[in-house]
């Protein structure tokens, strides 16, 4: 049941960055990507555990902003439980501080929870925090296996959110100085928009 998005305009907002560091979340969002693009989610033999059309829309993004003069590099990992950033642990959330403190601008590719394990990880650094995904709803799909050993979704449908689910607000609300930009404006397809 992975989350559903659509992509908000990232490029316009780090407009005026020198630098981003990019940190995405490696299941829902790259459900959506593959979904919506009708493309495998996983293609064991080929790409093992990396989803190429997440992969490819990160590089993309990568490639627009450096249109902009933002250069950017993408915080990863080998380790599949770090793909997760609703369940990083604490090393992984050090090793985020110190990375981002080289980059003006970090652009979360995730939910609500990524942005908050992002924003509680880099502390009081000075970087302006953008989302670069908006959460729409829950996917409902079909998984198939087609050859070789090919995961793909069949029949997805997005159940949007109830609106009190949509507002409610984290527990844990103690204050943060890090500034978290989110703009309204929606890109639908980032693919389509580089066409
Ligand atoms: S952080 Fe959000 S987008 Fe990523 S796996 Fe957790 S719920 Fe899904």
């Amino acid at each position: 049941m992975p989350l559903h998005f659509e992509d908000l305009d990232v490029v316009s907002e780090a407009k005026g960055s020198k630098s981003a560091l990019i940190v995405p979340c490696n299941m829902c969002p790259a459900a959506t990507v593959a979904d919506r693009e009708n493309k495998p989610f996983l293609r064991i033999f080929k790409d093992f555990l990396k989803s190429a059309p997440f992969e490819e829309y990160i590089s993309t993004l990568q490639d627009r902003l450096m249109d902009q003069g933002v250069r950017s590099k993408v915080f990863k990992s080998n380790l599949p439980h770090q793909w997760f950033l609703c369940m990083w642990t604490a090393a992984r959330q050090r090793k985020l501080q110190k990375h981002a403190r080289r980059y003006d601008t970090v652009i979360v590719l995730g939910c609500e929870s990524a942005t908050r394990t992002v924003r509680d990880s880099i502390g009081s650094a000075n970087c302006k925090l953008i989302e670069g995904m908006e959460t729409t709803g829950i996917m409902n799909t079909k998984l198939s296996m087609k050859f070789p050993c090919n995961i793909c979704f069949k029949d997805s449908k997005v159940i949007p959110f109830s609106p009190s689910v949509k507002v409610a607000q984290p527990t844990n609300t103690e204050p943060s100085s890090t500034t978290v930009a989110k703009t309204n404006k929606r890109v639908p397809r980032l693919m389509q928009a580089t066409s």
